[in-house]
């Protein structure tokens, strides 16, 4: 059992109240007894993150970059810690981890650039007109529990740059090592800055429709996302919701297939399919279909399910017994809508499941339609680009898509007709902090990293001069 790790209210350490029991998913044993916010302790860590406001929008710049700097170190110090931790939590393998720990850093180090001169649209004899970016308020970030540390580490690093003070709320079942990070950082921003609350479920709402709250920043399932639209209008919060996704891969007949095959599977198992922008539905066409069948067939088979902590571990168990649930469900469900070509086995303790691939399967069922949120894949069989690219977009969602061919040209064109937020062309899940990234359609509003994504944490304020003196 982990020593216990309270939450961060305005610079100091609060225990809370009922215990909130996480469970490390590769075994099923309690790690942590965290106490729960109470709606109290919620509405104090938004006083303070109000509090706070005035002094860090006034801050300057200079120092509010070197306090992103200091956070990157204090993250990149304790590495091995944080990484431990993720894998002990959220289930994958420790090299997964140490990336996630790595980009929460990258993050960190690329916001600190973050450059907020104002942009002059008018300048002549009549007045000088200049957009300046002004920062909001209070953020709330609410989290999903497949990138436990970094989903919190890139929404802070734009809000805290740009002038804004936060309260994160990371999700019940993997909320350690956002309270760590938190608790990491508690000497290096000023008390209320940044807050931290563990909840069972119960908090978000109360903090979605805080009157002292201007922006949530909303990273989860499309329900959840919907409902803090709607708690969110009350008080007219801007949002930015990541939502689900159902990413599309297109095939084309003209790759080598042995190849591309290694980088479908990895790309759409990565973190035992429990990524938003994961490939979700893999379309190929009809002359290389059985090849890649096969190919997928035997990565699939030959995969090394485990404990995240083990070394040969390729992939780790789901997150959480609901997840796991709702994967075996589908698992039954699946020899109705197509071939299970691999896979198809699920074990405990711990929550694991073999990558299991369908062939020989068509939209209009829960495993092609919906959101799959766990290792298993439906490859579907196109003959004309124009059919892959009209199926590809059949999908509510609009996340991320992408083209392999040879033909780079082709394939980006093709990849410019696909509805999704992101579209790659022989890549999937491309993602960087200089690159935005969100959805369209039911995958959400608003985006992520980059100057875009930066600016959504701030307002437009012109401010218009009159060149001409005063006359009374
Ligand atoms: P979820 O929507 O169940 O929960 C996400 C967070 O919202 C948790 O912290 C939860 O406690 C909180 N929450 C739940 N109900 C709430 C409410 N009514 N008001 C306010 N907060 C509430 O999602 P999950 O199961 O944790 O995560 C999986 C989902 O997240 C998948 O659909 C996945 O695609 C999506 N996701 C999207 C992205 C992206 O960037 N687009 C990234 C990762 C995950």
């Amino acid at each position: 059992m982990l020593k216990n790790i309270g939450m961060l209210i305005e610079g100091a350490i609060r225990g809370g109240g009922i215990p909130l029991e996480v469970v490390n998913p590769a075994n099923e044993e309690v790690i942590a007894r965290c106490g729960r916010a109470t709606p109290s302790d919620a509405a104090d860590a938004v006083a303070a993150a109000r509090r706070a406001w005035p002094a860090w929008r006034d801050t300057p710049l200079a120092v509010r970059r070197q306090t992103l700097l200091r956070i990157a170190d204090a993250v990149d110090q304790n590495a091995n810690e944080l990484t431990e931790l993720v894998t002990l939590e959220q289930g994958k393998p420790l090299k997964d981890a140490a990336i996630e720990v790595q980009t929460a850093s990258g993050v960190l180090r690329y916001f600190a650039e973050s450059d907020f001169a104002p942009h002059v649209v008018q300048d002549d004899g009549h007045q000088r007109a200049e957009i300046h970016r002004r920062p909001l308020g209070v953020v709330v970030a609410i989290t999903a529990w497949n990138f436990p540390l970094l989903m919190g580490v890139y929404k802070l690093a734009p809000a805290l740059i740009a002038g804004n003070t936060f309260v994160l709320k990371p999700s019940p079942t993997t909320p350690l090592s956002s309270l760590r990070f938190c608790e990491l950082i508690a000497d290096i921003v000023p008390a209320g800055v940044v807050n931290v609350l563990v909840d069972g479920g119960d908090i978000g709402p109360i903090l979605t429709s805080h009157p002292d709250v201007a922006k949530v920043s909303f990273t989860g399932s499309t329900t959840t996302g919907r409902s803090i639209m709607r708690s969110a209008s009350e008080t007219l919060k801007r949002l930015t919701l990541e939502l689900g996704g159902n990413d599309a891969a297109i095939v084309l007949d003209d790759v080598d297939v042995k190849a591309v095959a290694r980088q479908i599977f990895g790309l759409a198992f990565v973190n035992s399919g429990q990524v938003c922008m994961s490939i979700k539905r893999i379309y190929v066409q009809s002359a290389i279909y059985d090849e890649m069948c096969d190919e997928l067939a035997v990565l699939a088979n030959a995969a090394k399910v485990g404990d995240g902590r083990h070394a040969e571990t390729q992939f780790g168990p789901l997150q959480n017994r609901r997840q796991f649930d709702v994967v075996k469900e589908l698992l039954e469900e699946a020899p109705r809508y197509g071939k299970v070509i691999a896979g198809g086995r699920a074990w405990g303790p711990g929550y694991f499941v073999q990558p299991t691939l369908v062939r020989d399967i068509t939209e209009g069922n829960r495993l092609v339609d919906e959101e799959v949120f766990g290792p298993l894949r439906s490859v579907l069989k196109f003959d004309t680009v124009d059919e892959a690219v009209q199926r590809a977009n059949s999908s509510s969602y609009g996340l991320g898509a992408s083209v392999w061919s040879r033909d780079t040209a082709l394939a980006t064109q093709v990849a410019s007709r696909l509805e999704a937020g992101s579209a790659w062309v022989n890549q999937h899940f491309a993602v960087a902090p200089h690159i935005p990234f969100g959805g369209v359609k039911q995958s959400g509003i608003g985006v992520e990293f980059s100057r875009e994504g930066l600016y959504e944490y701030t307002y437009a304020q012109s401010v218009v001069v009159a060149k001409d003196p005063v006359r009374s």
